[in-house]
């Protein structure tokens, strides 16, 4: 199989027609990828992905093709999927500010061109969802760019879609991870178009590594969130002397396995399943 793409967390093959998105153990924190893997992170967002597919198929189809027609070795951690012309935005909804966005306000009172309220703080609860896309650069950062420029840039009627469907994705994940205890403070989508021009949900979705999760028992606006995402990793990388340019530091034992066991605590409290490697 040809290896087309390695991206930091991904690594994709061609077969046919066909993509074989395999996750790898990778962590990345700011986009600089880490050189020591979490054992079973791969697998756990290829699982905790198409459990949501699943639940999120009646608002748009997605590229998953099959989870186990794939090579033995990568089974667990691969999907088969359709091979789509992905759309250069990343489609974020964010129900919390914090982050990036977070910066963003404090700068400009705007994110994506959104204005928000005044007085907002760390991990504040918006009014409403909103959407905040960025570029999808293929070197250096992703940045905020208006729902305008999105629109401008892939068409007003694709873009009016694939608001409406973020948001959509967002509120139904939102909702169900509420009813068991965890917060979606915001989650990150890519989308695709198949060669029929259908456009398809890609990508992975609603994953520790593409969303927030933070546990809804302890939040409190006003100072950083227990995190059981990626959140973890970057916060811990933050207290060490690291400029964030490759190479990135060795993360230290209990620091991989701290970051693995928020990753099983968060699919095993979403899916209500054991996990059982
Ligand atoms: P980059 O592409 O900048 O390296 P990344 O580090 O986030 O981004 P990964 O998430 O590790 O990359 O790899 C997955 C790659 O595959 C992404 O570029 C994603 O946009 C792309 N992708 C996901 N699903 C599909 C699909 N169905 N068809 C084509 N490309 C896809
Ligand atoms: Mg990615």
């Amino acid at each position: 199989m040809e290896l087309i793409h390695s991206g930091k967390v991904r690594d994709v093959y061609a077969d046919g027609d066909d993509l074989i998105l395999v996750a790898s153990d990778r962590v990345s924190v700011y986009d600089v990828v880490l050189p020591t893997p979490i054992p079973d992170k791969g697998k756990i967002l290829t699982r905790l992905s198409l459990w949501w597919f699943e639940r999120l198929a009646d608002i748009i189809p997605n590229h998953v093709i099959s989870a186990t027609d794939v090579p033995d070795e990568w089974r667990g951690r691969a999907i088969r999927c359709r091979r789509l012309t992905m759309l250069p935005v990343e489609w974020i909804a964010r129900g919390y500010l914090t982050g990036l966005g977070l910066k963003e306000y404090e700068k400009n009172g705007t994110v994506s061109g959104v204005t928000l309220p005044p007085g907002l703080v760390e991990a504040s609860k918006l009014p409403e969802p909103i959407l905040t896309p960025t570029t999808k650069a293929a070197e250096g950062h992703d940045e905020f760019i208006t729902y305008a420029d999105v629109a401008e840039q892939i068409g007003a009627d694709t873009a009016a879609r694939l608001r409406d469907v973020t948001l959509e994705v967002y509120r139904r994940g939102a909702e169900l991870a509420a009813e068991r205890g965890i917060i979606i403070a915001d989650t990150k989508l890519e989308f695709g178009r198949a060669p029929d021009g259908s456009l398809v949900l890609a990508d992975e979705v609603l994953t520790p590594d593409s969303s927030r999760f933070w546990p809804a028992d302890e939040y409190q606006p006003g100072r950083p969130q227990h995190s059981l995402d990626k959140q973890f990793v970057r916060d811990w990388s933050s207290t060490l002397d690291w400029d964030r340019t490759p190479p990135g530091p060795e993360i230290p034992q209990e620091i991989v396995d701290a970051t693995r066991a928020r990753y099983i605590d968060v699919y095993e409290r979403l899916t209500g399943e054991r996990w059982d490697g």
